[in-house]
């Protein structure tokens, strides 16, 4: 079923597919043939990329199917090689519509309850445009570990010439965060995803 990834926004995912290189067709946020065509197509390489590499929890599969194919194999490989590394770590989030991250934005403001979880509105964190990830750390019995010496070293195991961690970040500091590296700011990603024009370098 393609239509299971983002399924309340269309336009979303061709820009999603149109990231990939997989959609030439309009940007219109109807659900036609080229659409169809393209999301198969994309189903078909993330499943060759996941065969390639391994098979992770399902959470991180989850968070694993919503990211740009380049982004889905750098992932994948990072995944492994914290693993290998002796922790116990999934990918709990991935990407998110910008219907999803305004609603996350919305969390501990304008009177909803909290606490306020991101500065970033939507079409304005990288989680937006299928080049991001997160990570969580638990403790062998299952427990979540918001934060801890194990976020650093997860770094040290995974990191690799083209990922880009959130920890080296100076204004605003994300440890369990990690991206494709790219040449673009926000802003200039931004009109990119929303024109349909490239912006993830080859491999
Ligand atoms: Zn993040």
């Amino acid at each position: 079923m393609s239509y299971a990834l983002f399924p309340d926004d269309v336009l979303f995912f061709q820009r999603i597919l149109r990231a990939d290189g997989l959609y030439a067709g309009n940007l219109d946020g109807q659900w036609g043939p080229k659409t169809e065509r393209a999301a198969k197509e994309f189903e078909k390489l993330a499943e060759e990329i996941r065969i390639k590499t391994r098979t992770y929890d399902i959470r991180s599969e989850r968070s694993l199917s919503t990211l740009c194919l380049k982004a889905q194999k750098e992932a994948r490989l990072f995944l492994g090689r914290v693993i290998d590394g002796g922790l116990n770590v999934r990918i709990i989030s991935g990407t998110r519509t910008y219907a999803e991250q305004n609603a996350l934005y919305k969390k501990g403001r304008f009177g909803n309850p909290g606490p306020v979880v991101t500065n970033a509105r939507g079409g304005f964190s990288n989680h937006n445009f299928g080049i991001a990830w997160d990570i969580g750390i638990f403790t062998p019995s299952g427990g979540y570990k918001a934060d801890g010496p194990e976020y650093e070293k997860a770094a040290q195991k995974g990191l690799s010439p083209e990922i880009e961690w959130g920890g080296n970040w100076k204004k605003l500091v994300d440890k369990p965060h990690y991206q494709l590296r790219q040449h673009f700011q926000i802003a200039e990603l931004r009109s990119r995803f929303e024109e349909g024009n490239p912006f993830i370098l080859p491999a």
